[in-house]
């Protein structure tokens, strides 16, 4: 339970939020959070840029299994990662944090703003935004940019790493031993992920053993 300082509200007096969800570790604690703030929220699911399909089904069946335990409505929307392969063409060598990540951002943003918009959401947030190892201003970005061309919904970019957010995403990941994913998400961020630990003498990403029980033992770079 939050501490009453620490309850959120949403902006503007809007009611309904829809709150875009990359993954269980990200959305945990701030759904706890909402819960505890009684605030009216479902998730959306939408993120074609896993890759490849194993690690899609893992991320997106953890996150599917949380919300249900929470009685928290989720959409799984469509895997079109043809789609995404097609926008982010040309930006294969792009660094993390640069145009493909606005690409990828954009395209995830938009659909999310599209599907609040036709059906009553007057809100979206997502979860994206904890990760530290995220340019929390490029994620801003494409938020505000998706509602542009939808007047009936707002971006709402409340840092979820304030109070804590960070460590107790954290906690509630340990808490939950939810599945640890070790790269961003597609095909060139595992790529790029493998060569750091080649160079580094690290062992491949091996999709499906890491758990975050992992935490407790040892040390790894976390995405
Ligand atoms: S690194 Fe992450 S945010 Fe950037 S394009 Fe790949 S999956 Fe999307």
């Amino acid at each position: 339970m939050i501490n009453q300082s620490d309850k959120l509200f949403l902006p503007k007096g809007k009611k309904n939020l829809l709150l875009h969800t990359c993954c269980a570790p990200c959305s945990g604690d701030i759904m706890l959070r909402l819960i505890d703030s009684s605030i009216f929220f479902n998730l959306f699911f939408y993120n074609p840029n896993i890759h490849p399909k194993k690690e899609y089904l893992l991320r997106k069946d953890e996150n599917i299994n949380f919300a249900i335990k929470h009685n928290i409505p989720i959409v799984d929307a469509e895997y079109d990662s043809k789609n995404w392969f097609h926008v982010t063409r040309g930006m294969e060598w792009e660094p993390e944090r640069g145009k493909r990540c606005d690409t990828c951002f954009d395209m995830r943003f938009l659909k999310t703003a599209q599907y609040a918009s036709e059906h009553n959401f007057d809100l979206i947030s997502s979860t994206l935004g904890i990760s530290r190892w995220k340019d929390f201003s490029q994620i801003n970005r494409a938020g505000f940019k998706s509602t542009l061309q939808f007047k009936n919904v707002d971006y709402w970019d409340f840092n979820w790493r304030k109070h804590n957010g960070s460590q107790n995403m954290i906690k509630v990941s340990k808490e939950e031993n939810f599945y640890m994913q070790e790269y961003c998400g597609c095909i060139y961020s595992l790529r790029d992920t493998n060569e750091w630990r080649i160079k580094n003498k690290k062992s491949k990403i091996e999709f499906g053993l890491k758990y975050y029980s992992f935490l407790d033992k040892n040390t790894t770079k976390n995405q």
